[in-house]
């Protein structure tokens, strides 16, 4: 069943596709680009609360992101604890290490205990 109809986008005569007896659109790129967007366009107006519904996936999605940066934010602060604790270590060596040298140059540099009165 090859029948020869008009391009609703060209004008063009076309040999619909036997497998889309409906086609009422040639197969050139521009042409099919064409109906896609008419496609989109009616397929818009019959589904007007798609975007509202989008809008609530979206919200639901939000929670979703909250959640898990919360969950994540949990998870890092443990890390930073931990990453705290065994930096305050670190600190108190470094602090003893350096009230040590401050005092052995503090001593010298006043001349000995003596000078302290
Ligand atoms: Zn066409």
């Amino acid at each position: 069943m090859t029948e020869e109809r008009l391009c609703k986008v060209c004008a063009k005569p076309f040999i619909a596709n036997k497998y889309r007896p409906n086609q009422t659109v040639c197969s050139s790129l521009e042409c099919q680009y064409n109906r896609q967007l008419e496609n989109m366009k009616k397929w818009r107006d019959r589904n007007p609360n798609y975007f509202k519904y989008k809008e609530n996936q979206d919200s639901s999605w939000r929670d979703t992101c909250r959640q898990r940066s919360l969950e994540w934010r949990k998870k890092h602060q443990e890390y930073l604890k931990l990453y705290r604790e065994e930096h305050r270590e670190r600190h108190r060596a470094y602090m003893k290490n350096y009230m040590r040298d401050y005092r052995k140059k503090k001593g010298l540099a006043g001349g000995g205990e003596s000078a302290k009165s």
